[in-house]
C-alpha cells in the first residue's frame, strides 16, 4: 500500500507533501516520491502514527469490566473511529473476583479493532482518601500474595498497575512489579515528595492522571510538605499522563503543565468511561448495574451528587484538539498521544512513531483533526 500527497508527522518534524509505503503490517519506505500506479491520495492531509491510549475504561456504552462477547469489539470500535489504534484497557478497582474474571475475558477477547497493549489495573492498592469516583470498599493495602496471583493469572497480560506508594507493603509490591516488567504508576495517592522519590528510584516511572487524585503541598505543624504534583515537576524523567478533555484540567492548567514540564514526558489519556462515543445521559462507572452511578453533563461524567468527576467521555482526537487550544504545536501534541505513551510503557512496542520498520498503525486527518482514514497493522479499518 502506498499513500501519496500527505504531510507526515514524524517525531521531530512534519514532512510536507511526502509518500509512505506499507508492506504487510510494517512501514517500509518514507520518501518525497514513490513510483506507483496504484496509490491512495491523501489530498494534503496530515498522516500521523495511530493514537495510543494507555488509560481507558470504556466507550460505545461498554466498560472493560462488562461481561459479554461484544464488550471489546464495541469499545475499540468507538475509539478507533476517532484515531485510536492501540489501547491499554483499564480496570478500575473492583472485587478481586471481578478483576480475575475481567483478566480472563481480556485473554479471550476476540473481534476487537485496536491493538491491545495489555491491561492496566487501576487499583486495588490505592489510598481511600484519594479514591475519587472509585468504590472505597474495593481499596486496600498491597497484598503481595494476591498481587502474585493476579500476575500469574494474567500471564504477561498486565502492562501497568497504578498504586499508592505510601501504603504498607508498597516497596515489596513495586519490587514484584518490576521483576514482572510491569509499568509502575503512582496515583490515587497522598504520597509526599520523599515517598514518590523512593518509588521512582525503585522503578515507578509514571504519574496516573496528573492533578486528579494526586497529593500536593500540605502543611504539617507549620512546615510545608511537597506531594505528587511537585514531584511531577521536580523529577524530570518521571512521566505524567493528563486527561486532556478540557474539563478535568482546564485549558489554563494545561498551559501551565506545558510550560513547566518537558513535553516529551507528557502523555495524553482519555480515562474514558462507557459513555464515550455515545449520547448516554446517565450511566455507571465500572461494571454495568453494580458500579458507581453517574450523570453526563457539560461533556464530562460526574458522580450523581456532582461532588467529583467520574471519568471522561473524550476520544483521542479531542485530546489533540484541546492541546492545540492550549497552545501546544501540532507535532508535540501528536507525540503526546503516540510516542510518549509508548515510551511511558517502556518502549516494548514498535509503535507510536512513523519510521521505517515500525508497525503500520496510521491515521489521516485534516487541520481540524477530523479523522478520515485509520490503518491498523497495515489494514484499512476505517474510511470516512
Ligand atoms: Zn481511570
Amino acid at each position: 500500500m502506498i499513500i501519496k500527497n500527505v504531510n507526515i508527522i514524524t517525531k521531530c518534524e512534519i514532512l510536507n507533501n511526502y509518500c509512505i509505503e506499507i508492506k504487510d503490517d510494517i512501514i517500509t519506505n518514507i520518501a518525497k516520491d514513490i513510483d506507483a500506479d496504484n496509490y491512495i491520495d491523501g489530498f494534503g492531509r496530515f498522516l500521523s502514527p495511530g493514537f495510543v491510549d494507555i488509560h481507558i475504561h470504556g466507550g460505545g456504552g461498554y466498560d472493560f469490566l462488562d461481561e459479554g462477547d461484544e464488550t471489546y469489539q464495541k469499545i475499540t470500535y468507538a475509539h478507533m473511529i476517532h484515531g485510536t489504534t492501540s489501547m491499554v484497557p483499564t480496570l478500575v478497582a473492583s472485587s478481586i473476583g471481578d478483576l480475575k474474571k475481567a483478566i480472563g475475558r481480556y485473554k479471550n477477547a476476540k473481534n476487537y479493532t485496536c491493538n491491545l497493549l495489555g491491561l492496566h489495573l487501576e487499583g486495588p492498592y490505592l489510598n481511600k482518601e484519594q479514591c475519587g469516583a472509585i468504590n472505597i470498599d474495593c481499596l486496600h493495602d498491597p497484598n503481595i500474595e494476591e498481587a502474585k496471583e493476579l500476575i500469574e493469572l494474567a500471564n504477561g497480560a498486565i502492562t501497568r498497575i497504578t498504586l499508592a506508594p505510601e501504603l504498607a507493603n508498597s516497596n515489596e509490591l513495586i519490587k514484584l512489579l518490576r521483576e514482572n516488567n510491569i509499568t509502575i504508576s503512582i496515583g490515587h495517592s497522598n504520597a509526599t515528595l520523599d515517598i514518590v522519590k523512593n518509588a521512582y528510584n525503585n522503578g515507578a516511572n509514571l504519574i496516573t492522571h496528573f492533578y486528579s487524585a494526586c497529593s500536593s503541598i500540605t502543611r504539617r505543624n507549620g512546615y510545608r510538605v511537597l506531594g505528587i504534583i511537585e514531584a511531577g515537576y521536580l523529577i524530570d524523567d518521571l512521566d505524567i499522563e493528563i486527561i486532556a478533555d478540557g474539563s478535568h484540567l482546564p485549558i489554563d492548567l494545561l498551559k501551565y503543565i506545558y510550560k513547566f514540564k518537558n513535553h516529551e514526558h507528557i502523555s495524553l489519556i482519555t480515562d474514558a468511561m462507557r459513555a464515550a462515543g455515545t449520547n448516554l445521559k446517565e450511566t455507571y462507572l465500572g461494571k454495568m448495574g453494580e458500579g458507581t452511578e453517574c450523570v453526563i453533563e457539560d461533556g464530562v461524567a460526574k458522580l450523581k451528587d456532582r461532588s467529583a468527576f467520574a471519568g471522561s467521555i473524550a476520544t483521542c482526537d479531542q485530546l489533540v484538539k484541546t492541546m492545540l487550544k492550549a497552545g501546544v504545536d501540532l507535532n508535540e501534541a501528536i507525540n503526546m498521544v503516540t510516542i510518549n505513551p509508548i515510551k511511558a510503557l517502556g518502549s516494548k512496542f514498535k509503535k507510536g512513531e512513523i519510521k521505517v520498520g515500525n508497525d503500520a498503525d496510521i491515521v489521516l486527518f485534516d487541520e481540524n483533526i477530523d479523522i478520515s482514514l485509520v490503518i491498523i497493522n497495515g489494514e484499512i479499518v476505517y474510511k470516512k
